[in-house]
């Protein structure tokens, strides 16, 4: 495996990245770390003749309570205590991120926009080839679903379930300016799973910010995964609200790991809300969670023990969450 030549840019503001954006559309893709990137193309996926690095763009750098820089790399959130104290679901899924030292490149952007992932797709051109390729990069079939014309690679980024259920916003810059959406937003839930988000090709995530409501939150992020020191999750549950031993004011549970987006479950947190948080109506809301989930067989673990998975871990943060023992 190695890296193909590629000319590297290297701009020192936004405007100066959209103006290279803009004149080598369809041909570049942006560096950030380049821990999920670089890998990607050592096995000749998706390659495009020119990065655009952003590590010199000043204002997608550092972080607040309220915002964190795209560019902002995991290892500083988790030297700042006030952000981990404030945040507890953010802080559990940063120490869960492969390893501290692609912690010390990888950044918040790169988390959230990180490549979907496989078993027939995360390897090397030999091997992929010998297979005839398939539709997400090279081919015209799925070997996961063969008969369904789209892809199945799951979303396998550690904080965007863990930033989905504080609210957390993301802004973007485009062509026609910058815009704020909300982060659950980011993600095509409807597409063909090859297109995996709402921006367009070449758009820049500038920042990600966080509601000042939910610093007061409660919060936990666990993660199923097969080497707890640096595997990507096999399934990620992040929970957030805020409640007391009468009723539910607010409530989130947000899963990563298993399909090819994150996803919040509000239409069935929601009704909780005014409620007591009782053992039944957690054990009811972790079931339903289950049935809601469609995992497939692209991962190390069986989708059937993913799925079954999800209502333990659902039951698992939120008991945590609730200053309980994890069941
Ligand atoms: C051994 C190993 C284990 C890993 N384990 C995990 C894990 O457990 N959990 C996990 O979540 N991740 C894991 N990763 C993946 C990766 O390291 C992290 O997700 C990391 O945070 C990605 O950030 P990056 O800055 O390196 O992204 P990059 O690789 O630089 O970029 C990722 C993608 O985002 C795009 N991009 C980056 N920034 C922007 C921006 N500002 N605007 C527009 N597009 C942008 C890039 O073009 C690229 O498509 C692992 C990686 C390795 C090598
Ligand atoms: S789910 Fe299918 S199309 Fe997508 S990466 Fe896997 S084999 Fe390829």
């Amino acid at each position: 495996m190695h890296l193909d030549l590629f000319e590297l840019h290297r701009p020192t503001s936004v405007e100066q990245t959209m103006r290279l954006a803009g004149e080598w559309a369809g041909r570049f893709d942006y560096l950030a770390g380049g821990t999920d990137l670089l890998p990607n193309y050592k096995m000749h996926i998706n390659l495009k003749p020119h990065l655009i690095s952003l590590d010199a763009v000043p204002e997608l750098g550092g972080h607040s309570l309220e915002r964190i820089g795209a560019m902002e790399r995991l290892e500083n959130l988790e030297r700042d205590p006030a952000f981990m104290a404030a945040y507890p679901s953010v802080a559990d899924a940063l120490g869960e991120v492969a390893t501290p030292l692609v912690r010390a490149s990888g950044t918040v952007g790169g988390n959230l926009l990180v490549e979907t992932r496989c078993f027939f797709f995360n390897q090397s051109y030999f091997w992929r080839a010998s297979l005839g390729f398939c539709l997400k990069a090279d081919g015209d079939r799925c070997h996961v679903v063969p008969q369904k014309e789209r892809c199945y690679a799951t979303f396998s980024g550690d904080l965007a379930p863990a930033l989905l259920v504080l609210d957390a916003e993301v802004e973007v810059a485009g062509p026609n300016g910058r815009r704020t959406i909300p982060l659950a937003d980011l993600y095509d839930r409807k597409g063909d799973g090859i297109r995996r988000l709402t921006i367009a090709p070449g758009e820049l995530l500038i920042a990600v910010h966080l509601p000042p409501a939910s610093r007061r939150w409660r919060g936990r992020y666990r993660k199923l995964r097969v080497r707890p020191s640096f595997d990507f999750p096999e399934l990620g549950v992040a929970v957030a609200g805020a409640w007391d031993d009468r009723r539910v004011t607010s409530l989130s549970v947000a899963v990563g790991g298993v399909e090819p987006y994150p996803r919040r479950f509000d239409e069935l947190t929601g009704p909780l809300v005014g409620e007591t948080l009782s053992e039944e109506r957690v054990r009811a809301l972790s079931e339903a969670i289950t049935r809601a989930v469609r995992p497939v067989h692209n991962t190390f673990l069986l989708p059937d023990y993913r799925r079954r998975m999800v209502g333990v871990y659902v039951r698992r943060v939120i008991s945590e969450a609730k200053g309980g023992v994890a069941t």
